[in-house]
């Protein structure tokens, strides 16, 4: 633990910021801890803003209760972007042109949404989805719409379809691949989600891409696929995918890894950056695997796990991790669980399936690497044991 008074300064005040500031006052430390964040917000949980908050549940997202912060000294400055870190210096600068030193400092910025290539003009009814704001700004919309067109079925992009036709909207689900979550599941489960889509009242129009989104007086009147298909939209919503929040390292000398293999803070397998005492996680990081090979996740129980190796690193000590990795969407009123790492080539053994629920078996030359369940919780929860040793998949067929 350093004994000097700059303390860990963390950048970002997301999920994987609050963690890495709660878990190094657990583990003891007892130096400053000053966690810099963009938004106004104190540290919030993104899963609800495409579920509980775009249905008008629930807003309570606070990752933690207001008092929390001064009760373990973990000193908030929000609204202040970081715009430059200078690992010589052992700074870092705010938009506002104040500097911050730091004896070790932790990077956990996340992603930006891509947004509609072209649409440079602010479109009133065209939305992303990352921030709480995004949410709220996208929700205020919903009671004057009736028509909404969502650009790509990735989890994002398909949870806020469920959402929107849930509040009652006819909603058009536009998605380049086959099928919705092709690109992480593949299409034999991308598949059974499209059935779950169609039979909740979605519009999906897969195998086509967006030629243009129609805008009028500043506001979008309808999206034009490429197969001249014209759907009205009240709303549209970009769910096209996001690129990891790297600018303010411009000239820090902090290595990025190359786009090919996710792009992001290039990190080893427990976090350290190219630069003494400086660390990354979470979203924008990205860490070698188990195989030494590089690998960004995007999921809220690997930030979680990483924020926790992170603080071991600048404490001492050893993390608790699992060796499963689980990450779940919520879709109308059915929970995709994935457990472990499928991918899309894997092969795919589907072994349960009612018509809207399922259990799905993912296998590597014939190893077992994934499971995948719709509505099935328990089924899908008891093969985390066979995904920590492994498996052949045909034991459990
Ligand atoms: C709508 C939505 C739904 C999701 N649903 C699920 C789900 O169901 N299941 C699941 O496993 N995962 C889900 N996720 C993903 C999960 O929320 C993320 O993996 C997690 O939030 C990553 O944490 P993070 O700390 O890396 O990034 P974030 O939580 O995004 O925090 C990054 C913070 O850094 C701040 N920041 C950026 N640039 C700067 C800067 N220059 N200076 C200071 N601060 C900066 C940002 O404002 C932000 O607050 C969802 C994400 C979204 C957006």
């Amino acid at each position: 633990m350093s004994g000097s008074s700059a303390g860990v300064v963390v950048v970002g005040a997301g999920l994987g910021g609050i963690r890495v500031a709660e878990n190094l006052r657990n583990n003891g430390f007892t130096d400053p801890i000053t966690l810099v964040g963009a938004e106004d917000h104190p540290p919030y949980d993104r899963p609800p803003l495409s579920k509980s908050v775009l249905l008008g549940k629930d807003d309570r997202v606070d990752l933690k209760p207001a008092e929390f912060y001064a009760e373990a000294g973990i000193t908030l400055r929000l609204g202040e972007p970081v715009t430059a870190v200078s690992p010589a210096d052992q700074t870092i600068t705010l938009a506002s042109g104040a500097t911050i030193a730091y004896d070790t400092l932790v990077l956990s910025t996340g992603l930006d949404p891509r947004p509609f290539p072209g649409l440079t003009e602010n479109v009133r009814g065209v939305h992303v989805l990352r921030t709480y704001d995004d949410a709220v700004a996208l929700r205020g919309e919903i009671d004057s719409a009736s028509t909404a067109v969502v650009i790509g079925a990735g989890f994002i992009g398909c949870e806020v379809a469920a959402g929107l036709a849930t509040r009652g909207l006819s909603v058009s689900l536009v998605e380049p691949a086959r099928t919705p979550l092709a690109v992480a599941l593949g299409e034999q489960i991308g598949a059974l989600v499209s059935r779950l889509h169609v039979a909740n009242g979605i519009d999906l129009r897969t195998g086509v891409g967006v030629a243009s989104i129609a805008v009028s007086d500043s506001r979008v009147e309808a999206v034009e696929l490429t197969d001249g298909t014209t759907l009205p939209a009240d709303i549209v919503v970009v769910g096209i995918g996001s690129t990891p929040v790297t600018d303010y390292l411009d000239g820090s000398g902090i290595d990025l890894a190359p786009r090919e293999v996710g792009g992001g803070i290039a990190c080893d397998a427990t976090g350290h950056t190219s630069e003494e005492n400086v660390y990354a996680l979470g979203d924008v990081a990205n860490w070698l695997d188990e195989d030494g090979r590089p690998k960004r996740v995007e999921h809220w129980n690997h930030t979680v796990e990483q924020a926790s190796v992170v603080a071991h690193q600048i404490t001492g000590g050893d993390a608790v991790t699992a060796s499963v990795a689980y990450f779940w969407s919520d879709q109308f009123d059915v929970k995709i669980q994935v457990l472990g790492a499928p991918r899309a080539d894997d092969d795919v053994h589907v072994v349960d399936d009612d018509g809207k629920k399922f259990v799905a078996y993912y296998s590597r030359d014939g190893v077992l690497t994934g499971v995948v369940g719709a509505g099935k919780v328990g089924a899908v929860m008891k093969t985390r044991p066979k995904l920590q040793t492994p498996t052949p998949v045909a034991d459990l067929l």
